[in-house]
């Protein structure tokens, strides 16, 4: 599929429910968006660990028959979406290993920036990873350590590394979840009846009737075991920088996340697009589904008519086949198509989250042009994508990114609009409200707030995939 980034991920744990892997099967049934690679539960009755991952989505993965042989009170699962080379079971999540002190299950969503310098050397003092993931850094660095208990050496290793985590453990006495103290990425706390959980967005406590109690802050260590709930800020404090992304693209429109619910960010960033790029146009058309929101608002501040002029299939599995040339290049079009007899003889402005690699974009148009529009102005709720991640979104290559070498004229030429309008990064700002703290804008700006080991960059991309 086109216009896919690399790896983002979802996290959901419970403590003390005597379904814990059902409602971890939900939790991340909710947070399907966040990752459709693999999906996997690790669960504790006490005694043990009992681990089931595998490809595909959590309705593929997951049936009864393995879920009952998840037993105990407490689990935490993981989906996981990644770019080919990396896809792969061994690099599914949680991972689950045995050590001096017992049992232990991670899951992490993030990126961890100094990973590779930590792999080396690890490796040098004769450690074996198994897997390419930068997560299994962090196994290391617990197992290695000489601290008594397990959130001590949790401590110790998250001391040592750098970059985005939010984190979940499971042993088989307690659950502890870890924000990074920049709090790159959600992380909320619920709970239902006597049980914790802890999830990447609100939406996953919403499916199983659970109360969304608050989130877990930069900088947190919440440690769930028979004594309670017990919250920690280990880590030297630093100005938070929230990925502004979770709210442009990946965050769900009905979680609550970093003080706000995501929609109504969504909506702001749309009538902000219509304050800055109003457009002569019959019909506002949102691009399925990551589009709706903005279009929303973008239609209310230009008066101009919503209309769904693209329908989308939603059941275009990762598994689709696409015949060989002998049929035809299905392209962009098995996901989505135009509604002919609307967009025929009109001027419609085209409204999209963003723009990566100006592949997918370019399908559209051209078919909304086969479909007969006169006029298309392409109008983006968010500012070009001009660097590439390393905070768990794993971008492509920059040079892969459309807006890093050409201008928004060429873009628009590219895609083959009539014109084409981005939200401004003042713009965006203004919507996101930086007094609910700040953001991370470095997709936009390149303004990257932590420091990278020399060398790192573009090649840390692909460096735990080539080994
Ligand atoms: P492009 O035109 O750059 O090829 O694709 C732009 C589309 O990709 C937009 O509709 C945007 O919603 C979508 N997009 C942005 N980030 C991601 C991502 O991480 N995964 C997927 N599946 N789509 C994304
Ligand atoms: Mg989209």
């Amino acid at each position: 599929m086109n216009g896919e980034w690399g790896e983002h991920c979802g996290l959901f744990g419970v403590y003390g429910h005597p379904e814990s892997a059902n409602l971890t099967y939900l939790g991340l049934y909710a947070l399907q968006h966040r990752g459709q690679e693999s999906a996997g539960i690790v669960s504790s009755d006490s005694q043990d660990l009992h681990s089931y991952r595998n490809m595909g989505l959590v309705s593929e993965v997951f049936t009864g028959d393995v879920l009952k042989r998840l037993p105990g009170r407490s689990s935490i699962g993981h989906v996981r979406y990644s770019t080919a080379g990396a896809s792969d079971l061994k690099n599914s999540q949680p991972f689950t290993v045995h050590y001096a002190r017992g049992g232990l299950a991670i899951a992490h969503n993030g990126n961890l920036t100094n990973a590779h310098m930590l792999r080396d050397e690890l490796e040098a003092y004769g450690s074996i990873f198994q897997s390419t993931m930068d997560t299994e850094t962090i196994i290391h660095l617990i197992a290695r350590s000489h601290e008594h208990d397990l959130a001590d050496r949790i401590i110790r290793a998250l001391k040592q590394v750098e970059g985005a985590y939010c984190l979940l453990f499971l042993s088989e006495e307690e659950m502890i979840a870890v924000r990074d103290p920049h709090g790159f990425r959600p992380l909320v706390l619920g709970r239902q009846k006597n049980a914790y959980l802890v999830a990447s967005e609100t939406c996953a406590f919403d499916l199983i009737g659970a109360e969304f109690e608050r989130e877990i802050e930069p900088g947190e260590m919440v440690i769930i075991n028979e004594d309670g709930l017990h919250s920690f800020y280990p880590f030297i404090p630093v100005s938070p920088s929230h990925c502004v992304f979770e709210f442009i693209y990946f965050a769900r429109p009905d979680s609550f996340i970093f003080g706000r619910n995501v929609y109504g960010v969504r909506r702001e960033l749309g009538v902000q697009l219509g304050r800055e790029h109003p457009a002569e146009a019959d019909i506002v058309i949102p691009t399925p589904d990551s589009g709706f929101s903005a279009a929303i608002g973008y239609g209310h501040e230009t008066k101009i008519p919503m209309e769904l002029g693209l329908m989308r299939n939603h059941y275009v599995g990762r598994t689709f086949i696409e015949p060989k040339q002998s049929i035809r290049h299905f392209g962009v079009k098995i996901k989505l198509n135009p509604v002919k007899e609307l967009i025929r003889g009109k001027g419609v402005a085209v409204v999209d989250d963003s723009i990566v690699r100006a592949t997918t974009s370019r399908k559209i148009m051209k078919m909304i042009r086969k479909a007969g529009a006169e006029q298309i102005h392409v109008r983006i709720s968010s500012p070009p994508i001009t660097h590439p991640c390393f905070f768990g979104i794993d971008t492509p290559m920059r040079s892969e990114l459309i807006a890093s070498s050409h201008s928004i004229e060429e873009i628009n030429r590219y895609i083959t609009s009539d014109t084409l309008g981005y939200l401004s990064l003042e713009g965006l700002k203004r919507c996101v409200g930086e007094d609910n703290g700040s953001f991370c804008y470095a997709c936009f700006s390149g303004g990257y707030p932590i420091k990278f080991p020399p060398r790192m960059g573009e090649a840390q991309l692909q460096l735990f995939e080539e080994r």
